[in-house]
């Protein structure tokens, strides 16, 4: 009995090395990498989906985000841009994507682009959040990721650290476009919208290339400020 209990102790620990036993959140302990109560709550987060429509020189486009940029969901971003936690942005992703699902109307979208990151910053985070978000939508609809089709040339602050005035003014002439894009619905996606003024830098760079063809274009972002 001593001998099959030191046994499994051991098991235990070694199973406790080799996998996450702690919620992320929370640091109760779980199975999972989220417990029960912290996936529960983020999910509720979720529930309440928020939309809004803005006219981009004559065109409507409709934005949605899965939640506030608040609680369990900035809390996991942080983890995910910040601390490279892995798992904290595949809770996200995952649940970014079962609120995608439950939208009926972005049911037709079959283009998908990230908002591209500024290759300094790739370099110094490894990754761009925005990129691994928009690959969990094309995993879930009938849609073709487009990574690297447009380009961040111009390094601007981290907009958690700009004021609203600079994150107003700081996102024009910022982006270039590498290649012509046909779609008939586009789907942009970001972790975080703020003023939507990046959002609108896009859009405004993509209507002004007469070589695209887009009959369609709404957004979704993981959280809004
Ligand atoms: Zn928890």
């Amino acid at each position: 009995m001593y001998v099959a209990r030191i046994v499994k102790q051991v098991f235990q620990f070694t199973k406790s090395l080799l996998f996450n036993y702690e919620c992320i959140l929370c640091r109760e302990s779980s199975d999972k990498s989220l417990c029960q109560h912290c996936e529960e709550s983020l999910s509720n987060e979720s529930i309440v989906y928020k939309r809004r429509s803005i006219i981009i020189n004559e065109q409507g486009v409709n934005i949605y985000s899965f939640n506030h940029y608040h609680d369990h969901t900035k809390k996991l971003l942080g983890m995910f841009k910040y601390e490279k936690n892995h798992l904290a942005g595949e809770a996200l992703c995952y649940y970014f994507a079962a609120t995608f699902k439950r939208q009926s109307t972005l049911e037709d979208i079959d283009m998908i682009l990230p908002v591209p990151s500024h290759r300094l910053r790739y370099l110094v985070r490894g990754f761009n959040q925005a990129d691994i978000l928009a690959n969990s939508i094309a995993h879930n609809s009938n849609s073709t990721l487009f990574l690297n089709t447009i380009s961040k040339y111009k390094y601007t602050k981290a907009q958690a650290q700009s004021d609203f005035t600079t994150r107003q003014n700081q996102p024009m002439n910022t982006f270039r476009q590498k290649s012509p894009l046909k779609a008939n619905h586009l789907l942009i996606v970001d972790d975080v919208i703020t003023t939507g003024a990046t959002i609108k830098a896009i859009i405004s760079m993509l209507q002004a290339d007469g070589n695209n063809q887009i009959n369609k274009i709404s957004v979704l972002t993981l959280c809004r400020v």
